[in-house]
C-alpha cells in the first residue's frame, strides 16, 4: 500500500480537536497539533495534507498522526503494529530524557560563495550543471581551514544552513591535511545531508554514510527530481537516535540501509536499531564506496537488499589481516 493510498483511508478528523469544514468541504480547520493556535490549521480531507498558518508546519499524514500519538489510526497493511509502540515512545520523550530535536540554523560562513564549476568536482567527480543546482556547493577566502577545500552545504533553508563540511578540493589529499574538515560547534549528529529533501510525499529514505555516496545515489537511481525516495547521508556508519527521531517526525516508515563494504559490525547494529521503529532493509556495497561503484554496480547493491535478520546471520564480518 503507497502513502497516498493510505492518506485517503484514515479519517483524520479522529485524531483531531473539534473543528470546521473549510474550503467547499474539502479542508478541515482546527487548532494546530505544534503551535496550539485555535482556528489556524488546515488538513485536506482527502490527501491529508496539513499546513498551519501561523507556525508554518506542514507535511503529510504519517507526520500528523506521529505528532498527536495516533499511529494506531494507520492502517495494518502500511504500517507493522509492532512497531507503533516503539515508535510513539522514542517520539513523545521528554527533552530531558533524548536532547531537543529542533534544528538550529546558522548563517553561511563569512565569505562564502556558491560555485558551479570546480576542476576536482567536475573532472574526479563528473559534476554537472544540474549537480551544482541539486548540491550547494561554496568556497570562502575567509575561512582559513577552507584554504584549497571546497565546502557542501547541510539542510540549507533560505538564507541559513544547518552546518557545512569541508572536502579538500583534490584527489588526494597532502600529508598531514585532513580530507575532510568538519567545522567545530556543529552537531553532525542531529543532521541528516539531504534531508531538505525530505517532503510530505516521502515514504521512504536511503542511508549512506558520506556526502558522495548520497550524490552517486541520488545519480544513479534517478532520485533528484522527486521525493517520494529520499537518499540521506549521516556522516558516517552510524545513526544516532536523534536521526532517527528527526525521521520519525517526518513520518518517514520504510529505511533502506546503504554502507560501506568495510562496516559489516557497524551496519548489523545499526540495522537492529532501525529495525525497532522502521521497515528496514539493508546491504552493504561489495568491495568499494558507493561512490566509487559503477552504476551497474550501485543497482546490484539495491537487488539485493535484505532483511535485517537475513544480514545480521548471512554478512561476514571481514577479518583484518596484519
Ligand atoms: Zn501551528
Amino acid at each position: 500500500m503507497t502513502l497516498r493510498e493510505m492518506a485517503t483511508q484514515v479519517d483524520i478528523r479522529e485524531a483531531l480537536p473539534d473543528g470546521n469544514l473549510s474550503s467547499m468541504n474539502r479542508e478541515w480547520n482546527t487548532d494546530c497539533p505544534w503551535c496550539g493556535k485555535s482556528g489556524h490549521f488546515y488538513v485536506n480531507l482527502q490527501s491529508k495534507l496539513f499546513f498551519c498558518q501561523r507556525c508554518k508546519e506542514k507535511g503529510g499524514v504519517m507526520r500528523l498522526l506521529t505528532r498527536v500519538g495516533r499511529l494506531d489510526l494507520v492502517p495494518d497493511t502500511y504500517i507493522d503494529r509492532n512497531r507503533v509502540q516503539a515508535r510513539l515512545e522514542i517520539v513523545g520523550q521528554k527533552e530531558d530524557q533524548l536532547a531537543d530535536v529542533t534544528m538550529h540554523y546558522v548563517h553561511r560562513p563569512v565569505g562564502w560563495k556558491r560555485i558551479n564549476k570546480n576542476k576536482y568536482l567536475d573532472e574526479y567527480r563528473r559534476f554537472t550543471a544540474k549537480d551544482y543546482e541539486v548540491y550547494e556547493v561554496g568556497e570562502s577566502d575567509f575561512v582559513p581551514q577552507l584554504q584549497n577545500r571546497i565546502a557542501f552545504a547541510i539542510e540549507p533553508d533560505g538564507d541559513r544552513i544547518g552546518a557545512y563540511i569541508g572536502r579538500w578540493a583534490a584527489k588526494v589529499t597532502p600529508p598531514g591535511k585532513l580530507r575532510y574538515w568538519n567545522p567545530y560547534g556543529f552537531d553532525f549528529g542531529r543532521l541528516l545531508y539531504g534531508f531538505e529533501g525530505v517532503q510530505a510525499d516521502t515514504e521512504a529514505v536511503i542511508l549512506v554514510e558520506g556526502v558522495f555516496d548520497k550524490i552517486a545515489v541520488d545519480r544513479c537511481l534517478g532520485l533528484q527530481d522527486q521525493s517520494r525516495l529520499v537518499c540521506l547521508a549521516t556522516f558516517g556508519n552510524r545513526v544516532t537516535r536523534l536521526q532517527i527521531r528527526r525521521l520519525l517526525d517526518a513520518g518517514i516508515n520504510r529505511v533502506y540501509l546503504v554502507y560501506d563494504h568495510d562496516a559489516v559490525r557497524e551496519i548489523k547494529h545499526t540495522a537492529c536499531e532501525l529495525n525497532r521503529y522502521f521497515t528496514v532493509e539493508v546491504n552493504h556495497t561489495s568491495g568499494k564506496d558507493p561512490d566509487e561503484c559503477t552504476p551497474a554496480e550501485l543497482i546490484a547493491v539495491f537487488d539485493r537488499l535484505q532483511s535485517p535478520e537475513t544480514y545480521y546471520r548471512n554478512a561476514l564480518i571481514p577479518l583484518k589481516i596484519k
